[in-house]
């Protein structure tokens, strides 16, 4: 079991204008507390799969990533904690031959081995990974030994089973709730949906661009897969993805740092800063009734090389 620091993570009421002129509540759940080097979401998603593991007796995790995959560092730090053995395969065969960024050295410092692979064997190895069951990860194993494949950005139904805790965290959750998220891959949003009572709903932001209607329908094969139904309660907002995944526009960065400056919450870029700019936004086009209690979910930290954040763990 990968011991967390803090756990139920703190649940804070974040009082700020744009909200309170809607008369919209907001409260920020701070997952991103939850562990110092496997934050948030990767801790919540990643505990139950890790348990899974080691009850089966796998000594090596195989995952992969990008080059600066929170999912790769996350893997590559739990699995160091455990003692067990960890291959990350890396989208980009030119990395190689390169030095290791922050991101990638993190996790080969962890005691990840780091696999290079070309961008169509990386589609295809991540491919049969997300098939989820065992006999597409076979081949992967034939070429990688024996060990427990997770998927890209890890999830799967266990990582929404682990993620379905955050909303067992929060007390008296009712029909004027939304417990909101962002989604990369949508395993944290099927699990928080996945875990709210009748008549409290989820709302999840896309920080990709393009994702509408695969990403539901990951969603839905997750719920599938971790619970055996589909649920009704949560929807994705699309329209706040800035561009596309990474990318930080001028009007969210300073989005980011007024709210940073006012709260004294530090927010990761790519994915946090989204979420609320987007609650924000939409909570300021009346897209909520007034009287809704929106919950945050703060997933992550911000990355090390932000220069207000220079000493983050990862
Ligand atoms: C990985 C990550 C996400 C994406 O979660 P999914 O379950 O893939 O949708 C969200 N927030 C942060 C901070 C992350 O690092």
């Amino acid at each position: 079991m990968l011991e967390p620091a803090l756990l139920p993570t703190p649940l804070v009421d974040c009082t700020d204008e744009v909200f309170a002129r809607a008369g919209v509540e907001l409260r920020l759940k701070r997952d991103d507390l939850l562990h110092p080097t496997v934050p948030g979401n990767k801790w919540r998603k990643l505990a139950p799969n890790l348990a899974d593991a080691v009850e089966r007796g796998h000594t090596r995790l195989l995952t992969f990533g990008g080059a600066y995959s929170t999912h790769l560092r996350a893997v590559a730090a739990a699995a160091g904690a455990l003692g067990l053995e960890s291959v990350g395969l890396v989208r980009g065969e030119e990395l190689a031959d390169r030095p290791r960024n922050w991101s990638l050295r993190a996790a080969e410092a962890a005691g990840m081995r780091l696999e290079f692979l070309t961008r169509a064997a990386y589609r295809e190895a991540t491919g049969r990974a997300a098939a989820d069951h065992g006999a597409s990860a076979e081949e992967l194993r034939r070429r990688w030994g024996s060990c427990l494949v997770l998927p890209e950005g890890g999830s799967n139904a266990l990582a929404a089973v682990g993620a379905a805790a955050v909303p067992a965290e929060l007390p008296d959750l009712g029909a004027r709730d939304v417990v909101c998220c962002p989604v990369g891959t949508g395993g944290t949003l099927a699990g928080i949906a996945a875990g709210l009572p009748p008549g409290a709903r989820a709302l999840g932001v896309a920080v990709l661009r393009g994702g509408e209607g695969y990403l539901e329908a990951e969603v839905a094969r997750l719920h599938r897969a971790a619970y055996g139904r589909e649920f009704d309660n949560w929807r994705i907002d699309h329209a706040h993805h800035g561009g596309g995944y990474g990318r930080v526009p001028a009007d969210l960065a300073a989005f980011a740092e007024g709210f940073e400056r006012r709260h004294g919450v530090p927010l990761e870029r790519r994915y946090v800063a989204k979420l609320l700019a987007a609650l924000a936004g939409l909570a300021e086009a009346g897209a909520f009734p007034r009287g809704t209690r929106l919950t945050a979910v703060v997933t992550g930290v911000p990355d090390p090389e932000q220069p207000e954040q220079p000493e983050q763990p990862e």
